[in-house]
């Protein structure tokens, strides 16, 4: 009977060290040798067993044979004039994924993806409108910080953000094993409350996300402040309406965030900032108005800046506390969806979805 290999980057810190002792015993080593193996996987990653100089060759050897620690390889990268840069990574079957770190000051944002493709389909995002592929696995996610530390340069991010390609709660077993490697020591020891998941309100998700005991953030993609209007922009208002999402969101423990796209002429009247202050005030709610990337997507537009303003006054009049978030890589496809979405149209000519300029992930 064949033996697959165990991936050790998909298993949390306490599980791989757990898992590689046992091993180093049964090959004759002593346990602190799976414990040195277990440092290498998050804490001072090693590109491959090969690379784990500091341990016998023989016991190299038969790590290789019993275990797996996959790459993700960096297909394409670019940089903008402000500092961002997005990863497109490839996965074993092919598929790709992107990533997105923004410096800003002493903190470093990654931007992490959950799923390739999405399948929930919001209006104004190139990944919906991809559709879905896959889950990824939790290495596929993890990952993605693992390999920023094989850059020339590394990178070390203070700030996790789900808001890269798809739901993260939708994928949650894989999310939640990366939540731990992210957060434990023995992984990359960033703090739960700079870790944040951001959803469009997949219900089911917030339960589990609720039930661990970490400070992890939530931001929930409202978008619309009302079920008529949010259905139009997101299909999944369908099964989890607004109501049901700010009810949810108000008896959470810790504070959310509302996450809110500018769209012109759509979502951004003054009624809609008077309904929106009215639902962030029921839950407590932090507002992030982000503003769609100048050039427009899928058919919308940008909404002026004077306009986004005087939005977030009305707001703040309300007493609300909000933030325009800064637009960041303007100048390369630094949103949802997009580096993958150009290099699949060089691939396959006359790929029919318009997914220029997107700026919104759930
Ligand atoms: S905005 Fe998020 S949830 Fe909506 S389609 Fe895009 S990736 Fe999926």
């Amino acid at each position: 009977m064949t033996v697959h290999p165990t991936n050790l980057l998909n298993l949390t810190p306490a599980e791989a060290v757990t898992t590689l002792r046992a091993f180093a015993v049964s090959v004759g080593e002593a346990p602190y040798r799976g414990s040195q193996v277990a440092r290498r996987l998050w804490e001072s990653p090693a590109s491959g067993f090969d690379a784990m100089s500091e341990l016998p060759a023989d016991f190299r050897a038969r790590l290789a044979e019993h275990f797996t620690m996959p790459r993700l390889a960096l297909t394409s990268e670019q940089a903008s004039t402000d500092g961002t840069r997005k990863f497109l990574f490839s996965l074993a079957d092919g598929q790709s994924i992107e990533t997105v770190a923004i410096p800003d000051g002493k903190r470093l944002t990654l931007c992490v993806s959950s799923q390739a493709g999405c399948a929930l389909q919001c209006a104004f995002c190139a990944t919906g409108a991809m559709g879905f592929v896959r889950n990824l696995e939790a290495h596929e996610i993890a990952g993605q910080v693992r390999e920023l530390a094989f850059l020339a340069e590394p990178i070390k991010p203070t700030n996790i953000v789900f808001m890269g390609m798809g739901e993260p709660l939708m994928n949650w077993p894989a999310v939640d094993t990366v939540l731990t490697i992210l957060n434990n020591p023995a992984g990359f020891g960033i703090g739960a409350r700079h870790i944040t998941l951001s959803t469009v309100g997949w219900l089911p998700g917030i339960e589990a996300l609720e039930a661990r005991k970490e400070q992890f953030r939530l931001a929930i993609s409202i978008h619309a402040p009302s079920d008529a209007l949010r259905a139009t922009l997101m299909p999944v208002n369908t099964k989890f309406p607004l109501e049901a999402v700010i009810e949810r969101a108000a008896r959470f423990s810790r504070r959310v965030t509302f996450e809110y796209v500018m769209l012109g002429g759509v979502n951004d009247a003054d009624e809609h900032a008077t309904a929106l202050a009215a639902l962030a005030k029921t839950c407590g709610a932090f507002v992030n108005l982000i503003p769609l990337h100048p050039g427009g997507s899928m058919g919308f537009v940008p909404s002026p800046p004077e306009r986004i303003h005087r939005f977030a006054s009305r707001l703040k009049a309300a007493n609300v506390e909000v933030a325009v978030r800064r637009s960041r890589g303007l100048d390369i496809a630094a949103a949802c969806g997009q580096l993958r979405a150009e290099r699949l149209r060089r691939r396959t000519p006359g790929l029919a979805h318009d997914d220029s300029q997107v700026n919104e992930t759930a």
